[in-house]
């Protein structure tokens, strides 16, 4: 409500700010708008899914010279110049992306500051473009017949378009791709493992970031009426960025602020500091420099989260109502075979992790996996879900092999992990995590997200999460940052996010360590339930006590081979099981 409110009168005061502030103001507003566009982009980009653009300003300026190029050389209309240039913006987005996206960390970064002077020295040297000079006369955008000629007018065009802008991008962030994208960044073998397309997804957002700068250099050329191409240089990205971090890299209202503060303190310095050294000079951008510094080191996070604890805090989040149920998979016969390991080898350089290891599930099983620390069980995790490739070996899943398959396609099959090393989106909320799991039971994607067309489906999906996070017993930590929890509860938000997979084979890796003993027989008790309803359950746990009280039978491994297979009675008196884990000491 408190939210609604604050967004009410934000929104009055921009419709009425024109009306009551002199043209310079307007001005000042309409560049804040059009660098906000661009700033949102790289908060989704860089702030949220972790790519850092030193290049968005490629777009802004491509989509500024076609519309420029369509209007005054072939007298296209602006409307129709809009498309052009948003379809040209992303056939270069779509190149770049497919290109550099695969590239990590640095590398990435420098292929954008490469495409940004590329493209400069592209727009600088064609004469098409007006070479240096660029192009001017570029007519106004109509609506109607009536000419947004004055910044007035113009104020209204750009912020009805960057508000939509934000509104859709709050949307996305909002919804089931949403959870997916908060994820890319730190945690994407965790989001493949529930059937995310992460690579899909990366590129989706930096699709949109570049169509957001397009939109913004479209605005740009209709509002200035004339192009360059130092508008477009690798400095004006560089300033995109700042604005970004500044405002609060992952926070899509950061843009509004960051964009505001970096062209208002500009606009000031401008001013001020010729008149302090008593000469011209480019002193701001030193200025700049040092404010960044100190502000970083301040708060890391940018300004937004400071201005959100100014405004009054809301009633908090309300429980998901109940909504009709998903559809859930249906559960294979008691005792058909489920799983199926065949001669699995999987070596790291010399280091033999899992060798020529085979075994069969049946369904309806609690299977439990066990050996000393390093004996190979996790990888084995790995091997199933195809986030490792075994070197060798066959591995079959209801009599079919997935050991080729990418990871996706394995979760599509409703096979749900936990990892031994908690994978939670930290910041996002546990309810947000545990429905996550649920991502292969809804359909809608990204742009019904932003036009908030998924709203049936969004509220299935968080009542099942909210059902699954009840049934493990954490129903008072719904809206509670997942990483605010202690390390054990950590596990069983874990194990809810697998359960709103709706999963035939469920693998928990450790699920028992650091919970306390009542915890641990909760948790007993509901694996129990779960194989009655007919899930079947591969464990590692070093809990003997928490293990032989459960499981049906148990597999050891020990250096990556298997030592004993058998029920847990046999397992406890096997001599070379003793012997692995008690060092031979009777
Ligand atoms: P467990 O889960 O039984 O404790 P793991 O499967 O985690 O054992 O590890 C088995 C062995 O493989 C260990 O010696 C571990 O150090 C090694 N290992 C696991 N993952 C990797 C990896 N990605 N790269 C190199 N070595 C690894
Ligand atoms: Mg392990």
């Amino acid at each position: 409500m408190a939210a609604r409110v604050t967004l009410a009168l934000f929104l009055v005061f921009m419709a009425l700010a024109p009306l009551l502030v002199p043209e310079f103001y307007v001005t000042l507003m309409n560049y804040i708008g059009m660098a906000t566009l661009v700033t949102l982009g790289l908060v989704l980009l860089t702030g949220v899914v972790g790519v850092m653009s030193f290049g968005q300003q490629a777009f802004t300026g491509l989509a500024a010279y076609t519309t420029a190029v369509l209007t005054t050389v072939y007298g296209v209309s602006p409307w129709v110049t809009l498309f052009a240039a948003l379809a040209l913006t992303a056939a270069l987005a779509l190149t770049l992306g497919f290109i550099t996206l695969r590239l990590s960390g640095h590398y990435l970064a420098i292929s954008t500051i490469a495409w940004g002077i590329a493209i400069y020295f592209v727009f600088g040297n064609l004469e098409i473009l007006g070479r240096y000079s660029g192009l001017d006369n570029i007519p106004p955008v109509s609506l109607f017949g009536w000419a947004l000629d004055t910044g007035r007018e113009s104020y209204y065009l750009i912020w009805i378009m960057t508000l939509a802008a934000l509104i859709a991008a709050r949307n996305l962030l909002d919804s089931r791709s949403g959870r997916a994208i908060r994820a890319l960044r730190f945690r994407s073998v965790m989001a493949e493992s529930y059937g995310v397309d992460t690579a899909m997804l990366k590129i989706i957002v930096f699709l949109y970031a570049a169509l957001l700068a397009g939109v913004s250099g479209w605005l740009y050329a209709h509002y200035l009426r004339f192009v360059a191409p130092h508008g477009f240089g690798v400095n004006a990205g560089i300033d995109y960025l700042f604005m970004a971090v500044v405002g609060g890299a992952s926070h899509v209202w950061g843009a509004v602020i960051g964009a505001s503060l970096l062209t208002l303190l500009r606009e000031w310095l401008n001013d001020l500091l010729p008149k302090l050294f008593q000469r011209t000079g480019n002193y701001e951008i030193v200025v700049f420099g040092v404010l960044m510094m100190l502000l970083l080191h301040r708060t890391r996070d940018g300004l937004a989260p400071v201005f959100a604890r100014l405004l009054p805090a809301g009633p908090g989040r309300a429980r998901p109502a109940e909504a009709p149920a998903l559809a859930r998979r249906e559960q294979p016969q008691s005792g058909e075979a489920l799983l199926e390991v065949r001669a699995a080898q999987k070596q790291f350089g010399g280091l033999v992790a899992v060798g020529n290891l085979s075994f069969e599930m049946k369904s309806g099983e609690i299977l439990g996996l066990i050996g000393p620390n390093g004996a190979g069980k996790s990888t084995v995790f790995n091997l199933i879900t195809g986030v490792l490739r075994a070197d060798e070996g066959e591995i079959r899943f209801r009599g079919e092999r997935i050991d080729r398959h990418p990871t996706k396609e394995i979760a599509a099959r409703g096979i749900c992990r936990t990892f031994q090393h908690v994978n939670l989106v930290s910041a996002m909320s546990v309810l947000d995590n545990v429905a996550l799991g649920a991502h292969l039971r809804g359909r809608r994607g990204t742009v019904a997200a932003m036009l908030r067309r998924d709203r049936a489906e969004e509220a299935q999906l968080l009542a099942e999460a909210a059902r699954q996070i009840d049934r493990v017993g954490l129903g008072s930590h719904l809206f509670e940052p997942a990483g605010s929890l202690p390390l054990g509860q950590q596990r069983v938000v874990e194990i809810a996010r697998a359960l709103c997979g709706d999963p035939l084979l469920l693998l928990l890796d450790e699920p028992a360590a650091g919970l306390r003993y009542g915890e641990k027989s909760a948790l007993a008790e509901l694996l129990r339930r779960l194989r009655a309803e007919g899930t079947s359950i591969l464990l590692v746990e070093h809990d003997m006590e928490f293990v032989m009280g459960l499981v049906d039978r148990l597999v050891v491994m020990d250096f990556g081979e298997k030592l004993a297979e058998g029920l847990p009675l046999e397992i406890q008196t096997n001599p070379a099981v003793v012997e692995a884990y008690l060092g031979g000491i009777e």
